[in-house]
């Protein structure tokens, strides 16, 4: 110990220059971080297959119902897709893994930016008036792989049980065109409705069954990557 501090006594240049380079890298990979973590830029985006996108976060908490939170719902579904999409040894990756903000910009961005071949966003729905079932939407302008996606997901979540089918939709629920992150993602995607968190039927299935649904989910997606390749 005694001869390394005599020796970085003996060569303050070369002492100088390591600090800087640990500051600059800690500053670098500190940065690198919170950009992935943000869905930003990061240095090195690489490929990945598929994107799971858990619906809102952070302040934004999408519907709720009797303290319950969409974002909540939706992140603990996509990291559970995720996982069973990792065990049949496809590369994916969640949008967030915590309850942190993410712009829809960000969101297309990250899987944009990592040439996602799927991209698949996880939401749940809500209405003022009695309503259940699962919907999935796909943009006004689709392709058939985009329908085909829908209606696999669909299938099999109808195959795990829901409450209602109610059916592959394009375009946008509410005013405009199409959903955001369906108009600004480049590869085939779609937007799960999983149940409606103003239905304590729906509320009920999507806790008892939310690991089948994932598993579901995961199949559906590992046939449309199969059909493709
Ligand atoms: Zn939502």
């Amino acid at each position: 110990m005694k001869r390394i501090i005599e020796f970085f006594a003996a060569n303050k240049k070369l002492t100088a220059i390591l600090f800087a380079f640990i500051i600059v890298g800690a500053f670098l990979s500190g940065a690198y971080f919170w950009f992935s973590e943000n869905g930003g830029m990061t240095l090195m985006p690489q490929k990945v297959s598929v994107v799971i996108d858990a619906g809102h976060g952070g302040k934004d908490v999408g519907a709720s119902y009797g303290g319950r939170n969409e974002k909540d719902d939706n992140l603990r579904l996509a990291l559970k897709v995720v996982d069973c999409l990792e065990k049949k040894g496809i590369d994916a990756i969640s949008t967030r893994t915590l309850d942190v903000y993410l712009s829809l910009e960000n969101r297309c961005r990250f899987a944009n930016i990592r040439s996602a071949d799927l991209f698949v966003s996880l939401h749940r729905n809500s209405a003022a008036s009695e309503a259940n079932g699962v919907e999935i939407w796909i943009g006004s302008e689709n392709s058939s792989d985009e329908r085909k996606l829908a209606q696999s997901i669909i299938d099999s979540l109808d195959e795990v049980g829901i409450s209602a089918n109610r059916g592959v939709k394009s375009g946008y629920a509410r005013e405009g065109n199409d959903y955001y992150v369906n108009s600004h993602t480049k590869m085939t995607s779609c937007l799960v409705e999983l149940g409606f968190i103003t239905s304590e039927a729906d509320n009920k299935l999507y806790d008892e069954k939310i690991d089948e649904y994932a598993q579901a989910i995961a199949d559906a997606i590992e046939m449309q990557l199969n059909n493709k390749s």
